[in-house]
């Protein structure tokens, strides 16, 4: 797969053209992002990209969220540089901040561990809540409640590739739910309990699972079997949720929602530094049906310090068929999805 020249979607019918005949409906659709005012020159930098590789040709509109306002100044400079409508929401405090039910003593006990063991933004509390709020809230926010579909981006990171579909009707036409560029192992520490407390709920709430669900993805021992120990049984590997397109109806039925509340009760989002990008993935891998999971190969994309970059012609500013440099290649787990779980359907249609 990697070796080959990449040049999607095969489907005419998503390429820009459609655009130009007489109706074109959006879909229900917002690019969004979480954000601090300090990040407006990063923000910004990817906004460019966004638009220059693909917005330009829809206007998809944008919705920004923070835990405070916004200033007048980032509101005004991103409206510059977009096409499309911008909504700003003030993230509510209770959808923010830590629940009140969170033992201090058992916080300050997890954190220390994971400081003992280097674990980054272990001590920063900011960084917990982020994780949480992205996990399983932002999709409750007010202004987010219209909208069915979400492209999350972040802050410098970068867009390579000129894509001419629009990449919301192609998860609504392909009957998708979640869609990914890259794929990575976690941190064990960060996740020690996730899994254990899952099974524990998911004994509790057995038709809460899917039958189709990606469970050799989610448990494979095979390729890093001392990660899967330390983190009791799941792989760790995941999605990374950086870049993510996903539904948001998903995150919204019961399965993946009150799943989410057993493990906010839990308060593994302080304790440990359970993340986002685990969360969504073990709720999409038990929750839905692994088939509406898809690997955008085509996105050429860059967070620091992964990238995906396809080999073709439609991607400039990087080097082809790159992930990353070579001794970080081995936190690269994209090959279990496909090995596991991508279906031959998915491998061949687009
Ligand atoms: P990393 O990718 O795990 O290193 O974490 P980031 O620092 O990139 O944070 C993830 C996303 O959340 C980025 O879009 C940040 O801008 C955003 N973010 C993180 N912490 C905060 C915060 O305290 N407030 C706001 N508004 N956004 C935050
Ligand atoms: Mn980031």
């Amino acid at each position: 797969v990697y070796g080959k020249k990449i040049d999607e979607p095969k489907t005419a019918k998503l390429t820009y053209n459609q655009l130009h005949s007489v109706e074109y409906e959006l879909a229900n659709a917002t690019l969004l992002t979480l954000v601090r005012n300090k990040e407006l020159e990063d923000i910004v930098f990817t906004i460019r990209q966004i638009e220059e590789t693909w917005n330009h040709q829809f206007h998809y509109p944008y919705t920004f969220m923070n835990d405070e306002e916004f200033t007048e100044e980032f509101k005004q400079t991103v409206k510059r540089h977009t096409s499309g409508e911008c909504y700003f929401a003030v993230i509510p405090s209770a959808m923010w901040a830590k629940p009140a039910h969170i033992d201090a003593t058992k916080q300050k006990q997890g954190v220390a561990k994971l400081q003992d063991n280097k674990v980054q933004y272990a001590g920063m509390e900011s960084y917990h809540n982020m994780c949480r709020f992205n996990s399983g809230l932002f999709y409750h926010l007010e202004e987010l409640k219209k909208f069915k579909w979400y492209w999350r981006f972040e802050p410098a990171t970068n867009y390579f590739c000129h894509v001419d579909y629009d990449i919301f009707k192609f998860m609504e036409d392909n009957n998708k739910t979640y869609g990914f560029t890259i794929s990575l192992y976690d941190d064990p520490l960060t996740v020690e309990t996730l899994w254990p407390v899952t099974l524990d709920y998911i004994r509790a709430n057995p038709h809460s699972v899917n039958p189709n669900g990606a469970f050799k993805w989610l448990t494979d021992v095979n390729q890093n079997p001392d990660i899967t120990k330390q983190a009791n049984g799941y792989s760790t590997c995941h999605f990374w949720s950086n870049f993510e397109v996903a539904n948001m109806d998903f995150y919204r039925d019961e399965p993946y929602s009150k799943w989410f509340d057993a493990l906010d009760k839990n308060g593994g989002f302080y304790y440990e530094r359970w993340g986002d990008a685990p969360v969504h993935s073990i709720g999409v891998g038990l929750f839905e049906d692994k088939s509406k999971v898809h690997w955008f190969r085509d996105i050429g994309y860059h967070h620091s310090p992964y990238s995906n970059c396809p080999n073709s012609e439609r991607c400039s500013r990087c080097k082809k068929g790159d992930f990353a440099n070579s001794e970080l290649d081995n936190q690269n787990c994209l090959s279990n999805w496909i090995k596991y779980e991508m279906t031959f359907k998915d491998l061949q249609q687009y």
